[in-house]
């Protein structure tokens, strides 16, 4: 599905868009020109799928060079072994979601709680797949599009959104940091960090995003700043945002 001249959705379960398995985040494709890359690889049930809907946009899958994961939930995170095999793409995360991701750690990426939640099913595979770390603030290129890594740290340790200017205009992928509405994800598990989401939410509404891709619900392609800003304003007056 293309959203703009340069950015697709390829993937996108259940809470977003339903092109793909329901449990799959929504996963966006950017054309750098030369090269393109993914933000996110969905849960990894329906890799192929993915695959075949990233071939749909006039991709081939040895275009993907680069795989951006906004943290290693398994609904972002357990489809990037086999994709950056079958793409021959690096994937790129901050230094505690590589740490983890890299070693497959099911604990520390509350998989195992999420399983025992019932958002995956029993069995759940999570593919460990070997990450590379970025700091905060770090460029990396994609083609001829500049993508700053921005750690915001809330809904887990080393969530990071993605940040880029395409045609003057600033786009932020906000993968479970912000939502539409300027929702969040506060969840009982033990990296997520309420102190550090209202940084977050301070941080992302001085972006003022034109366009707002979050990885789960409604996206908007201009005015993105009115939903930083509304989760900006609930911190501002004492509040929490509402959760998604
Ligand atoms: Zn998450």
């Amino acid at each position: 599905m293309r959203l703009q001249e340069r950015i697709w959705i390829a993937a996108s379960g259940d809470s977003g868009f339903g092109l793909s398995h329901p449990v799959d985040c929504t996963v966006y494709l950017i054309d750098g020109g030369r090269e393109a890359a993914l933000i996110d690889a969905g849960c990894g049930l329906g890799t192929e799928e993915l695959e075949e809907n990233i071939e749909k946009t006039g991709h081939s899958l040895s275009d993907i060079k680069k795989i951006f994961l906004t943290h290693g939930h398994g609904d972002h995170a357990g489809g990037a072994w086999k994709l950056s095999q079958d793409c021959g793409a690096q994937v790129l995360a901050l230094e505690e979601t590589a740490c983890y991701v890299t070693a497959g750690d099911r604990k520390a990426l509350s998989i195992d709680a999420a399983v025992a939640a019932g958002v995956y099913e029993e069995g759940y595979p999570f593919h460990a797949c070997p990450v590379t770390p970025l700091r905060d603030g770090q460029v990396i290129q994609v083609g001829d599009l500049e993508i700053k890594a921005v750690r915001t740290d809330g809904h887990c340790i080393g969530h990071c959104c993605y940040q880029t200017t395409i045609d003057q205009k600033t786009v932020l992928f906000s993968g479970d940091s912000v939502y539409y509405g300027g929702k969040i994800s506060l969840q009982p598990i033990w990296d997520c960090d309420l102190a550090a989401y209202v940084k977050t939410c301070l941080r992302l509404a001085k972006i003022r995003p034109d366009v707002f891709l979050p990885a789960h619900g409604a996206i908007s392609l201009g005015r993105g700043y009115l939903h930083t800003d509304k989760a900006a304003q609930a911190i501002r007056a004492l509040g929490i945002p509402k959760n998604m």
